[in-house]
């Protein structure tokens, strides 16, 4: 029976609309899980309810996070924030590591996730980190523009089977300190951290890529989605048997 996988859902504050690009659904789903998009809920008596609903989770990309969340005050080239969203997803992540529930992270997914965790990130990578490849490219979704190297002896190492690949870049920010307990999965040539994941056996990782706009297309990309889905299919077996 095909894993139940959450997604976080994008948020339009002027329009009063949830949005989500289908092709983070349609990634899920040719993966072998169920796809269930998420809207806003209240506090935590909610988000207590839904956790027994997941098997895993997808956090989906955007825009920037509230530098608030790690500290610092906004530099003068960020970007929009919304702090619903920033709201929901923080603590839904921190809830989601608590109970050790298979994440991945996507974009500004890596970003929440790492400082959910108790990182920060760069607020701005040109201004901040010297990052001198082009970060926000140019080029269609699918395709991919910039190279990260993949470090040995990670789980995304493990899933690619790689330790060079290709990715799409869309984004001005990234992780800068790695949360505790988290390490640095890949990075692309000027440095900038294109990847982390948590230290241990769950499945908690992070990509400053967008694998859903490249999976029909990527190999790479599908496997970080179908490891998700294997990961949440275990993940859910052992709650199963510990409720026996
Ligand atoms: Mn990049």
């Amino acid at each position: 029976m095909r894993p139940v996988i959450g997604i976080t859902c994008a948020w339009d504050e002027a329009a009063g609309r949830f949005f989500l690009a289908d092709n983070y659904v349609a990634a899920v789903e040719a993966a072998g899980g169920l796809p269930l998009p998420l809207a806003y809920t209240g506090g935590s008596d909610c988000l207590d309810r839904l956790m027994p609903l997941l098997d895993g989770l997808v956090l989906s990309g955007g825009g920037d996070v509230d530098p608030f969340y790690f500290g610092e005050e906004p530099v003068s080239a960020g970007g929009e924030i919304t702090p619903l969203r920033d709201q929901y997803e923080i603590e839904l992540c921190r809830k989601v590591l608590n109970i050790g529930m298979p994440v991945l992270g996507i974009c500004r997914g890596a970003q929440v996730l790492n400082i959910s965790a108790g990182g920060d990130i760069y607020q701005d990578i040109s201004l901040q980190a010297c990052a001198a490849i082009k970060h926000s490219q140019q080029a269609p979704r699918w395709h991919p523009t910039h190279r990260v190297a993949i470090e040995m002896g990670t789980s995304l190492a493990a899933i690619t089977g790689c330790t060079l690949i290709r990715v799409n870049s869309f984004h001005h920010q990234a992780v800068k300190t790695p949360a505790p307990g988290f390490t640095v999965s890949a990075r692309s040539e000027d440095g900038i951290i294109e990847a982390v994941e948590k230290d241990g056996d769950v499945y908690v990782l992070g990509v400053q890529w967008h694998p859903e706009a490249m999976f029909e297309r990527c190999k790479h990309s599908l496997s970080l989605f179908r490891s998700l889905v294997q990961a949440s299919l275990k993940s859910r077996d052992l709650k199963e048997k510990r409720n026996v």
